[in-house]
């Protein structure tokens, strides 16, 4: 049976553990060793992605990964009656721990109970939240699963991410002429004036309601007193309508032509890349149905919510797997505000131990 003391345990001690975005080694050992104990075969792919895999046919991944965004060093839980928060100087951890914690309290439960069971694969991901890198490396060939539940979403279990939008990432350097800026300013070519001409021209902020666009990032300059040389800045959009998308790749390499054509003398060069693409559900994928039946059984309706942001999802379906992504019971993520209701993830444990018995 799924046992709230050593489930909130293991969470709290899962989130002491330090796991920044490519420093998740000490947390792949912790979980390696767990998963040893439960007896999986544990192999880690080039990437270092965890990989737990045990006998049987037709496999089910049960999938969570193991990174955190900053601040999130030196997390100090606090538990509170129903709410779990950290101290508020850091960022909880239960995106995604709380999915970990979920999953291997599901493993520990069905291994007690003995009841037979579905066999798993279990795969710990590393960085997901710098553009699910760990799932686009995973080692696919190491991978014998067609479906997989994805415990990585906001709020309770039953919230499943319905859609899922194309994310593209862009970065441009802006290359103008310096000159003492006292002296002989007319020499010079400004880079931080064009390149705030173009920030300024670009789209900003929700564009509509499956659209987004942002310049997160700049840098440049190197003195008070010289004009700039150089600028570089990057930014990202996002939407879950294709022609969107399409049109402002467009749109941002119109505005930077236009810059172009206006200050020929300097360089402006821009870079779009495809981070991860769309997907929409679709309610008859055999393990969307499984995941849906199994919340019945726990009298929860479905609440199917388009999402804004990726998932390792978004990376595994492109590699053939059809994925769920469902709640994991965490709460205002990537804030020092996170917090993970008890509750909820109990109900994200009994739902991952149920995917994995479905005739019990
Ligand atoms: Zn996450």
């Amino acid at each position: 049976m799924i046992n709230q003391e050593r489930l909130v345990n293991a969470f709290c001690e899962l989130v002491k553990i330090d796991s920044p975005s490519d420093e998740e080694e000490d947390v792949a050992r912790h979980l390696t060793d767990r998963l040893v104990g439960l007896g999986f075969s544990v192999a880690r792919d080039t990437h270092g992605n965890v990989i737990a895999s045990e006998d049987g046919d037709n496999p089910l991944m049960l999938s969570a990964h193991m990174d955190t965004v900053e601040p999130g060093r030196s997390i100090k839980p606090q538990v509170d009656g129903d709410i779990i928060r950290s101290d508020g100087t850091t960022i909880l951890g239960g995106d995604c721990k709380a999915g970990v914690a979920a999953i291997m309290e599901a493993l520990e439960s069905a291994k007690e109970d003995g009841s037979p069971r579905r066999p798993v694969q279990v795969v710990f991901t590393r960085g997901e939240e710098i553009g699910l890198v760990g799932a686009a490396n995973l080692d696919y060939s190491m991978i014998h699963c067609k479906e997989a539940v994805v415990f990585d979403g906001n709020g309770p279990v039953n919230t499943i991410t319905g859609a899922s939008p194309t994310y593209m990432k862009f970065d441009v350097t802006v290359t103008g002429r310096g000159a003492h800026a006292g002296v002989e300013p007319e020499k010079g070519i400004s880079a931080i004036r064009i390149a705030s001409e173009i920030i300024n021209d670009l789209p900003n902020g929700r564009l509509d309601e499956e659209s987004t666009f942002n310049v997160g990032l700049i840098s440049g300059g190197t003195v008070r007193n010289a004009v700039p040389v150089e600028v570089t800045f990057g930014g990202e959009f996002r939407s879950r309508n294709t022609e969107t998308v399409d049109l402002l790749g467009l749109q941002v390499r119109e505005t930077m032509n236009r810059a172009r054509a206006k200050y020929h003398e300097a360089t402006i060069k821009e870079e779009l890349e495809m981070m991860f693409q769309m997907y929409t559900l679709d309610p008859n994928e055999p393990v969307v149905r499984l995941v849906t039946d199994m919340l019945k059984t726990m009298d929860m309706l479905p609440n199917i919510k388009p999402s804004g942001g990726g998932t390792d999802a978004n990376a595994m379906r492109l590699n053939g797997i059809d994925c769920i992504v469902v709640g994991m019971a965490t709460n205002e993520m990537h804030t020092v505000n996170e917090y993970v209701v008890v509750p909820d993830l109990m109900a994200t444990a009994r739902l991952c131990q149920r995917v994995m018995t479905p005739n019990q």
